[in-house]
């Protein structure tokens, strides 16, 4: 077997992206294999580099180095670009790494298999960090009327709205507003997209969001893989849920066929990422 693909991250252990991505090696007769790659920051420069070798496909790019591997390639994509973050690197035949950032694209696929339309939707979204700044941008480059930003910094989403705005020709409405305040409960009750991109629900106990504030008409999405309180109070409150697996997914589709230039088996790899997570509870 051939390891020509791995991910580069730390910590890595849990992943389930070496099962998924496995699978649709296999689905089109390929006995490449993903490898977990636990890379220290001091580790980075080298790790990156051996994918310059023959044999070598790429990697995909976890925290904390979404940011720190871009001086570290020779071309990124237009995407890449407008967030400053790689997910997904893929080593060309010359030896020359390219970056992209499928982490935008797989959210927007994964919120429209969820039957959802950032198209002149109004969103709220939950978070801005790493990953609420790839839905942020992929929001606006689709076209939502509105979206407002709730953080318990606020000023972090004050910068980050502002470097999303920077990199696209869009004009959205767009609003920022601390978790505690008044106006959250408004902006909640007029969306028709409620996402959450913090990291509150990973204990399995906390909820960004009062439940109360939930109504039957949102699309909820949230992108920790598993379901959290979060999606069960949404849930009891009659409205749509969406956990982050199928992101995962999608993100993992998108880089496989960066790779491989192969259409990616999604069914498989939904499959294969569902018996992952299963197996890991
Ligand atoms: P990050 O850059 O560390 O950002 C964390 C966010 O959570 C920030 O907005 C932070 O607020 C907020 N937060 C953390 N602890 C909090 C607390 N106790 N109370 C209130 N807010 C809190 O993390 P990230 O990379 O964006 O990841 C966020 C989540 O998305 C993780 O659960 C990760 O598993 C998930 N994710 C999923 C996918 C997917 O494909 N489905 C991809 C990437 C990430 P402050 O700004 O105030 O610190």
């Amino acid at each position: 077997m051939i390891a020509s693909v791995g991910l580069i991250g730390d910590p890595v252990k849990h992943s389930v992206s070496p099962a998924f991505q496995t699978a649709a090696f296999r689905h089109h007769g390929l006995t490449d294999t993903y490898m977990l790659w636990p890379t220290s920051t001091q580790e980075l420069t080298t790790r990156v580099a051996g994918l310059r070798a023959d044999g070598m496909r790429g990697a995909n790019v976890t925290l904390p180095y979404k940011t720190a591997v871009v001086p570290l390639l020779d071309e990124l994509d237009g995407i890449a670009t407008a967030v400053s973050a790689v997910n997904t690197i893929v080593r060309r035949a010359d030896g020359s790494l390219y970056g992209l950032n499928t982490d935008v694209l797989g959210f927007i696929q994964a919120l429209r298999a969820a039957g959802g339309e950032p198209r002149e939707a109004d969103c709220v979204l939950l978070g801005a960090g790493g990953s609420a700044r790839a839905v942020a941008y992929g929001l606006v480059m689709a076209g939502a009327r509105s979206i407002t930003v709730v953080n318990r910094t606020p000023e972090r989403a004050e910068a980050m709205l502002a470097d999303v705005l920077a990199a696209t020709e869009f004009d959205p409405q767009l609003q920022v507003l601390a978790s505690d305040a008044p106006e959250v409960a408004q902006a909640v009750a007029g969306a028709q997209l409620l996402i959450n991109a913090t990291s509150v629900g990973l204990d399995g106990r906390s909820s960004p969001l009062e439940a109360e504030r939930i109504a039957p008409h949102l699309l909820v999405v949230d992108l920790i893989y598993r379901n959290t309180p979060f999606l069960q109070a949404a849930r009891q409150r009659g409205a749509r849920t969406q956990n982050g697996l199928e992101m995962l997914v999608q993100q993992g589709a998108l880089a496989f066929e960066a790779w491989t230039g192969l259409t990616a088996p999604i069914a498989v790899m939904r499959a294969a990422a569902q018996q992952a997570l299963e197996e890991q509870t």
